[in-house]
């Protein structure tokens, strides 16, 4: 039985739940989940990871989120939005209007348009969690298929199957000949087209790519382009959360599918990395209005609207993104520079503890090659989130480090089908979205451990 399999077979049985009246009697009721949560009931590797570090004291360089607050200019804006801006009704179910007319000039100006409008191509949502959630449940048919590059942020496969469709992965394969992760997680356009079936609904690209950090170049984009183009019937998810983590514009900038691909794509973005706010959950789609009408219809049922006042900061803070910011031209231009700083710093540590960084040029994850390392691998060991043996090596190689050495990271067999699990099993995610004290005091461990073996 594979991996999938088996973790299906577990959790499809029908539960039972015990719990309690208000008198203190024990009531018990037999709950099966609907088909569409088939598998998904278990707990994720972010349950299993976030509290074992801390249960450890670990640094946890694993879930990634940001480890400093967000800009005063940003938290100001949080004030004013409150205070002086009365953000705190309902926001119009679409979007909050000055948040979507700020977008729209964004957009505009990044895809060298002039025709996105604030009322018709652009929707908000609680997160691009939600404006993906809201894609999918409005764009996929029952059986639709919709194609994933893996790894995958594992959020992917389970939003497509609520949606009543079928994941079909298309792995990056390693490359022996690669000088950083972008050339090194490659994508077979050949490989790709034959995913594409008479079913393909949707195709969600991640770039920069979440976990590897992968970038990809225009002639990769242009490659994917003329492929989507022979199938009309396909709309290209482009998951851009990490647009502005990119750290070297001029050898390999970020470019936005949206700007070769226009009429087949939805663009997904998101405020929490760019302005350390992942807890606001302030998340857009932007494109054409008969791909963007699709999320505002999910949308207007779901929440009906995102909250305002998180919204109304949001747009006061992307204007002020755009102005000088401590002696560079940007904000953003500050952002890339210190999670450039910061990745050097975890890329020291993971080689003091004999790792191979494969170092992408963008977001604030890195992909280590761990097959130096040698532990006691306890391959039949099972965790509720891991719940089939054998366990995956990085599953386990992250379990003992974390109780070891004290330092977490991410196994990126959670990104991978079970087919394609042997790809992760050398590798491992670390976040370096921390405070340089926090990397620093990683590296120690690092060292202190692999030093002394
Ligand atoms: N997409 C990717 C690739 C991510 O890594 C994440 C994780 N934050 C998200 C989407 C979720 O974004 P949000 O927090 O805005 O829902
Ligand atoms: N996107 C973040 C990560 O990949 C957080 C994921 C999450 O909290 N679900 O680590």
């Amino acid at each position: 039985m594979n991996l999938r399999k088996a973790v299906l077979a577990l959790s499809s049985r029908s539960t039972i739940h015990q719990t309690r009246s208000r008198r203190g009697c024990r009531l018990f009721s037999s709950l099966v989940l609907a088909d569409r949560l088939q598998g998904l009931d278990r707990p994720t590797v972010w349950h299993e990871f976030s509290p074992l570090a801390a249960q450890h004291q670990a640094i946890n360089l694993g879930q990634g989120y940001p480890e400093e607050d967000p800009p005063a200019f940003v938290q100001n804006a949080m004030h004013a939005a409150v205070y002086q801006r009365n953000a705190n009704q309902y926001a119009r179910s679409a979007a909050h209007m000055p948040l979507a007319h700020v977008l729209a000039d964004d957009y505009n100006s990044k895809l060298q348009r002039t025709d996105i409008v604030a009322e018709t191509h652009i929707a908000t949502a609680v997160g691009c969690t939600h404006a993906l959630y809201c894609a999918l449940m409005g764009l996929i048919q029952a059986r639709d298929e919709v194609i994933l590059l893996e790894p995958a942020f594992d959020i992917y496969s389970s939003q497509v199957q609520m949606a009543g469709g079928k994941a079909v992965y298309v792995p990056l394969r390693p490359s022996s000949d690669a000088s950083g992760a972008s050339d090194y997680f490659q994508l077979d356009l050949e490989e790709f087209e034959r995913a594409i079936t008479p079913q393909t609904k949707a195709f969600i690209l991640n770039t920069p790519h979440n976990p590897t950090g992968k970038i990809f170049s225009q002639t990769e984009l242009e490659g994917i382009a003329e492929i989507v183009r022979k199938h009309p019937r396909i709309t290209v998810i482009a998951d851009e959360v990490y647009e502005y983590l990119v750290f070297d514009k001029t050898k390999e900038p970020h470019v936005p599918m949206a700007s070769l691909l226009w009429d087949q794509t939805l663009t997904l973005s998101s405020a929490g990395k760019t302005f350390s706010c992942t807890g606001w959950k302030v998340g857009w789609a932007v494109g054409p209005p008969h791909l963007v009408q699709a999320v505002t219809a999910v949308q207007q049922w779901v929440t009906f609207s995102a909250p305002t006042v998180n919204q109304d900061a949001i747009a006061q803070a992307l204007v002020q993104a755009r102005q000088p910011y401590q002696g560079l031209p940007s904000y953003y231009d500050y952002l890339a520079d210190d999670y450039h700083q910061k990745q050097q710093l975890l890329v020291e540590a993971l080689q003091a503890a004999g790792m191979t960084p494969i170092v992408p040029a963008g977001g604030f994850f890195i992909m280590a090659d761990t097959s130096a390392i040698e532990f006691p691998y306890p391959s039949m060991e099972k965790t509720p989130a891991m719940p089939v043996t054998p366990m995956p090596r990085d599953w386990a190689l992250s379990r003992w480090m974390t109780q070891t050495v004290g330092v977490t990271a991410i196994p990126p067999s959670a990104f991978y089908s079970p087919e394609n699990v042997p790809l992760a099993q050398n590798l491992l995610r670390f976040a370096y979205c921390k405070n340089a004290e926090t990397l620093q005091e990683a590296h120690r461990r690092f060292a202190a451990y692999f030093q002394n073996q």
